[in-house]
């Protein structure tokens, strides 16, 4: 495993997005926070706590990697929602890679109502996307390869390393073993 981002760098990079996401909404401006799941759970705590707007917080289920490192079908569940109806939204996701999933939940929200919908991502692939939608707010761009730590999982696996590491092929397939 390679680290590509250390503890110090990660929470430096937590803090500038913070820095940056006030900076939008104010101090007064109440916002309602929603982590995308599984993946933002240590980003989300991380962050939530240097935002210094009122906030209402909730979580939304996307998945899309099926366990594997390729992206497949998108599943989301909003059956936990938390109401978005009139609200100014802010959803944190760990990671844009191809886009498809910030983008889906973005119009769902929408469709719910929501007043206004933002997006904040700790990582932010240089790949091509396959959307229209970037994120508002990005702590890290990265280089287009699979990275495990700090939230992010390889077959539910590895979310709880406290840095970011860049999965090799021969690692991934030693997991699945
Ligand atoms: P997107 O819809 O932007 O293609 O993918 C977003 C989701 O795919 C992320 O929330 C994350 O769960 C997963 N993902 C994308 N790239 C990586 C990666 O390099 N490592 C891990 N562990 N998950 C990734």
């Amino acid at each position: 495993m390679r680290i590509l981002l250390d503890e110090e760098q990660l929470q430096a990079g937590v803090e500038r997005l913070a820095t940056e996401i006030d900076r939008f909404y104010g101090s007064d401006r109440p916002v309602t926070v929603i982590a995308v799941m599984t993946g933002s759970l240590v980003l989300f705590a991380d962050l939530i706590r240097r935002l210094s707007m009122p906030q209402r917080v909730g979580v939304i289920q996307a998945s899309s990697y099926r366990g594997g490192t390729e992206s497949g079908q998108l599943d989301v569940s909003s059956d936990m929602m938390i109401d978005v109806a009139d609200r100014e939204v802010l959803l944190v996701d760990d990671i844009f890679d191809t886009g498809k999933t910030l983008d889906r939940l973005t119009g769902l929200i929408k469709e719910k109502g929501a007043k206004s919908v933002k997006t904040a991502v700790l990582l932010h692939k240089h790949r091509q996307h396959e959307v229209s939608l970037r994120p508002d707010f990005v702590a890290f761009e990265i280089p287009d390869e699979f990275v495990v730590g700090y939230g992010l999982d390889y077959l539910d696996m590895y979310r709880n390393l406290p840095y970011l590491a860049v999965l090799e092929p021969a690692e991934i397939e030693a997991t699945e073993h």
